[in-house]
């Protein structure tokens, strides 16, 4: 199974959806997201890779 990781539009937490869904539901505020409207930062990440590209992204947006 993939993954997208895509931002809360709420809260802007980073949070990964099953591909193909309509909707994910924030990771740290429980807001359901629809996938169309929300911004994608990355898509196809296998089940596996998913927490480590998390933890990059949220490096990177520490970082800059
Ligand atoms: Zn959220």
């Amino acid at each position: 199974m993939r993954y997208n990781i895509y931002l809360c539009r709420k809260c802007g937490a980073v949070c990964a959806g099953r591909e193909g869904a309509s909707s994910f539901t924030c990771c740290f505020c429980g807001t359901r997201n629809n996938t169309e409207k929300a911004v994608s930062v990355m898509k196809g990440i296998e089940s596996r890779d998913v927490q480590h590209v998390i933890a990059q992204i949220k490096l990177s947006k520490v970082k800059s």
